[in-house]
């Protein structure tokens, strides 16, 4: 039989779907909004694709606790506009914002570019409503800040990328919108002095909302005639705890580098979301694409060291450059862009390959994690067998709890 799309319009339906492509085994994928980067959806003919962009309610909006639930399919601009009308934000932005769902944020483990101070969507989620392979619903997680009640279910959910269930609705956290905003904008005279100015930062415990360092050559590429390795940082929250975070924010890094002109942060606000120079690129044969990993403070320079060196000995690559964009106490990630020239079109998935094989690789020998934030897809499959070897048997019984008759996106995320 053909592959067959169904937009479910309320979870009652969704259940349906599930039971009537269990009866048939099926391959059922969920879809959110379609900009998932990793292959996380690959239909073929005994597939069915429930498309979730019906299910886009607010369903209650807590303004006292500072919690939204909505229903997954929601945009999540859309979401974000209707919260700032009521004076909250979810903290939330993924480049992806206008194009993705709460839904798919939860099944990919996404976050966004405030990461810093709201976290990743581990962070911002309190409740899910979620269809199993049975086609039964349950409700997992708590409202309630903190419980010791047990170990918690909904972690599991988070990051699942479609194999356990259908995410069919989301209580996250919110935030009111910060009453004052202002950024900074340094350049270091290289990226491993701009990762130890960020390192300081952080573990002296301030909390820039948005918090990212550009390698020379991305710097170069994104902040044209500015020297070194630009670091920008957007403080929020109460103007008087701003103020200081600035302070105390240029004091550390006043030894190491050069403050550089605000309007930096206000050019990169304005262009935060914008991808539109990789349109051109694509149609022009050149192969594309990004790559986060994630490594501790100890590893991360040896990651980056390891990642330039193997990829640059692949014929065909142009150029990679790197930025770290999301911060913790104890490391950070690293976001890999690259481009290739392929010797004819055929040669492009060959070549494609080739240079993830040499990142992930890389990583590993280095130490890192194979994924920040993009999750596994099909793409990084191989990796996440070699990553999470001790615990795959675990995993697969784990899996098989919630989907016991194989019928949630075969092929993605779990190795098989
Ligand atoms: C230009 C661009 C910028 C991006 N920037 C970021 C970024 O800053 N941060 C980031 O984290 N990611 C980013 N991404 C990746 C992508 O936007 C995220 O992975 C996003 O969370 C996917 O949401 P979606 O609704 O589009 O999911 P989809 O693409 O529809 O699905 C992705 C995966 O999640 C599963 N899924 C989706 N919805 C559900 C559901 N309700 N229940 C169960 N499974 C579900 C699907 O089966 C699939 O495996 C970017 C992508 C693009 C194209």
């Amino acid at each position: 039989m053909a592959g067959v799309v169904a937009f479910p319009k309320e979870v009652s339906q969704i259940q349906e779907m599930v039971r009537w492509a269990n009866a048939r085994h099926l391959n059922v994928m969920a879809r959110g909004l379609g900009s998932g980067v990793m292959q996380g959806i690959f239909a073929d003919d005994d597939t069915l694709i429930l498309d979730l962009s019906g299910l886009d309610a607010i369903i209650n909006l807590d303004k006292i606790s500072g919690h939204v639930t909505v229903q997954s399919g929601i945009n999540g601009w859309t979401l974000e506009q209707a919260l700032n009308n009521q004076g909250f934000t979810t903290g939330h932005f993924p480049q992806s914002i206008a194009l993705s769902s709460v839904g798919g944020w939860v099944a990919t483990k996404s976050i966004g570019q405030y990461s810093t101070r709201y976290g990743g969507i581990e962070d911002m989620v309190r409740q899910l409503q979620v269809v199993t392979g049975t086609g039964d619903l349950y409700t997992v997680g708590h409202l309630s800040p903190r419980r010791s009640a047990g170990p918690e279910l909904l972690p599991l959910f988070i990051g699942s990328e479609g194999t356990l269930g259908i995410i069919s609705e989301v209580t996250l956290k919110i935030w009111p919108v910060p009453a004052a905003e202002e950024g900074l904008a340094w350049s270091f005279p290289t990226f491993a002095t701009g990762l130890d100015v960020m390192q300081t930062w952080i573990q002296a415990g301030l909390l820039p909302s948005a918090l990212r360092l550009y390698d020379e050559a991305e710097s170069a590429r994104t902040f044209a005639q500015v020297g070194g390795a630009v670091m920008i940082a957007l403080f929020q929250g109460a103007p008087e705890m701003v103020r200081v975070g600035l302070e105390v924010a240029q004091d550390l890094a006043l030894s190491r580098g050069q403050a550089l002109d605000n309007s930096i942060v206000e050019r990169w606000l304005a262009a935060r979301n914008d991808v539109s120079a990789w349109g051109p690129l694509l149609q022009q044969g050149f192969v594309v694409d990004t790559i986060e990993v994630s490594g501790t403070w100890a590893g991360l320079k040896e990651i980056y060291q390891q990642v330039m060196q193997g990829a640059s000995l692949i014929p065909g690559l142009l150029a990679i450059t790197g930025h770290s964009s999301h911060v913790y106490s104890d490391g950070a990630n690293l976001y890999f862009t690259f481009i290739a020239r392929p010797a004819s079109p055929e040669d492009a998935p060959s070549l494609y390959r080739e240079i993830w094989q040499a990142v992930m690789d890389s990583t590993r020998n280095a130490g890192g994690s194979i994924s920040h934030h993009h999750g596994i897809g099909r793409i990084r499959q191989p990796w996440l067998a070699q990553e999470r070897a001790s615990e795959l048997v675990l995993l697969e019984q784990v899996r098989r709890v919630f989907d016991p008759h194989d019928i949630f996106n075969r092929g993605a995320l779990w190795p098989r």
